[in-house]
């Protein structure tokens, strides 16, 4: 997507501020010149940023939301308060984000890293439903509460991994509809998603 008249070095800024998601070929135009214009500091202070968390961020190797690199568990696995017989299974870390700006939930969390989308491609090996396997194995986890967002694929997924682990002990609810079908946690309220927590059910 070249825009006529620019070097290539615009170009490929452009290029790749266009394949930001919600960026259309505007904002990426939009975007470069205000990188070209603004002080070069802060441009460069958006490049190290990126790079920065790039290099630094990593999975949690119990749950998979983010953690730094030096720490392989993250801030909430980490945390002797939390109830880790209690696992909220979401699709990805700004559901979990979203979850604990409401401070309704003392336990822990597991990150799948995505949901079933089998259009996209996007099946079962591509989340990490193997390694919640492997901790519901391990035995400290009464109960699953499956928070994938309230829509087609949440629910697929949602089902997909209440069958993968139905044969086990542990007890496997989902949130209630307090949030409205259709719609993804990371938007829903605090009061929201208390509700949805007081009402859940079994899967
Ligand atoms: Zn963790």
């Amino acid at each position: 997507m070249a825009a006529a008249g620019y070097s290539a070095v615009v170009d490929r800024l452009m290029a790749a501020l266009g394949r930001l998601p919600g960026i259309g070929a505007r904002s990426s135009e939009r975007l470069a010149h205000h990188l070209l214009k603004c002080p070069p500091e802060e441009a460069i202070e958006l490049a190290e940023a990126i790079r920065s968390a790039r290099d630094r961020i990593r999975h949690c190797q119990v749950c998979f939301h983010l953690t730094e690199a030096d720490e392989p568990l993250c801030s909430i696995c980490r945390d002797p308060r939390r109830d880790q017989s209690t696992v909220c299974v979401v699709e990805q870390s700004r559901d979990l984000i979203a979850m604990e700006k409401a401070a309704t939930f003392q336990g822990v969390y597991h990150v799948l890293l995505g949901r079933l989308a089998p259009l996209s491609g996007i099946g079962p090996d591509q989340l990490t439903i193997d390694a919640l396997a492997n901790r519901v194995q391990s035995g400290t986890i009464r109960e699953l509460i499956m928070a994938t967002n309230p829509n087609l694929e949440g629910d697929g997924t949602a089902l997909l991994v209440a069958k993968r682990l139905g044969g086990s002990e542990v007890k496997i609810t989902r949130l209630a509809r307090g949030l409205a079908t259709g719609s993804t946690l990371e938007f829903a309220n605090r009061d929201m998603l208390a509700d949805a927590f007081s009402g859940r059910h079994p899967l």
